[in-house]
């Protein structure tokens, strides 16, 4: 499975292309997920969908879609340059460009990453070219919150959210990434639907030690005298805690999903558990997130939490 393959049969092609058939491009778009990989594929097919002369725009295989993929289409500018967060300077650098007529096609394409990191003086930057733009110029902003964006440049532009992946697609796409099947099995499931998580988490073998330990914990934590080796196993991901109680909480779903339909399960010992237990140690996942997040000591809180675990299922 390719990624072009899945945005062609998204909501993100369906709005863009019905735009570009009708003559309504927007000078703006912002392209709305949390999802940073794939949102960034997505802005340049966009991009291409404006731009390739195909009929099904964006075909993908000719000269402009291919050379817009690999960034060295002349009309497709993309920011910020490097790693950091788009500066003044950059929007400056745009509103000098925007000025120059296209290249080598009738349009310019501006892909702005990460837009609601951008500063708030280059957003306000940015609102002054929107508010009177080039009338060849679109901008594809990209943003993870979009309550980071300036409420001026939200109206200005016209919103898409990307939504989350099925773990079926996700699998997939591992897949064909060159994952094997276990780790693409094991991955999605554990992703929330996110194709960056899950090619962060296919990529390093901690992330995938991490989904593992999660379902050891709820499999295997049998009774108190196993905290210790539990809690030295957790403590090996100390610097990677949130993702660690993060995963503990999809087993927590997981789990909760298979107890509501009396389903079996040959991934989970469903029996330790029932819905009243799994609601006691969401709320205690969601503590344990809390406390790491104020800095608070890393054995207390996975101790606090295995501990917890334990009184749950007793005491539910
Ligand atoms: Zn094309």
């Amino acid at each position: 499975m390719k990624l072009f393959d899945l945005y062609n049969n998204s909501h993100v092609a369906t709005i863009v292309s019905h735009d570009v058939i009708n003559n309504m491009i927007n000078h703006s778009y912002m392209l709305v997920s949390s999802d940073t990989y794939l949102v960034r594929e997505y802005a340049k097919y966009v991009a291409s969908a404006f731009l390739c002369k195909s009929n099904d725009a964006p075909c993908g295989n000719c000269n402009v879609c291919k050379r817009i993929e690999h960034g060295n289409y002349s009309d497709v500018i993309v920011y910020p340059k490097d790693n950091k967060n788009i500066m003044t300077e950059d929007i400056n650098s745009i509103v000098l460009d925007e000025a120059v007529l296209p290249f080598e096609s009738d349009k310019k394409v501006y892909i702005l990453y990460d837009f609601d990191k951008a500063t708030v003086q280059a957003q306000n930057k940015l609102l002054k070219t929107l508010e009177e733009p080039n009338k060849s110029t679109i901008f594809i902003l990209t943003a993870s919150n979009i309550n980071n964006v300036l409420p001026t440049i939200r109206s200005r532009s016209k919103k898409i959210e990307v939504g989350v992946l099925d773990d079926g697609v996700i699998k997939d796409y591992l897949i064909s990434d060159g994952v094997d099947a276990f780790t693409a099995e094991l991955v999605s499931s554990h992703s929330f639907g996110n194709l960056t998580y899950a090619l962060s988490h296919t990529k390093n073998i901690s992330g995938k030690e991490i989904i593992v330990l999660a379902k050891d914990i709820f499999n295997n934590l049998k009774d108190s005298s196993m905290v210790l080796e539990y809690s030295n196993k957790c403590l090996k991901y100390k610097d990677n805690l949130e993702d660690l109680v993060s995963q503990m909480m999809i087993c927590v779903q997981d789990i909760a999903r298979i107890c509501a339909t009396n389903g079996e399960s040959s991934e989970y010992n469903v029996g330790l558990y029932n819905l009243k237990s799994l609601e006691a140690i969401s709320s205690l996942c969601e503590e344990a997130i809390k406390k790491n997040n104020a800095n608070c000591n890393p054995n207390s809180i996975i101790d606090g939490l295995l501990l917890g675990i334990l009184e749950a299922r007793y005491k539910c």
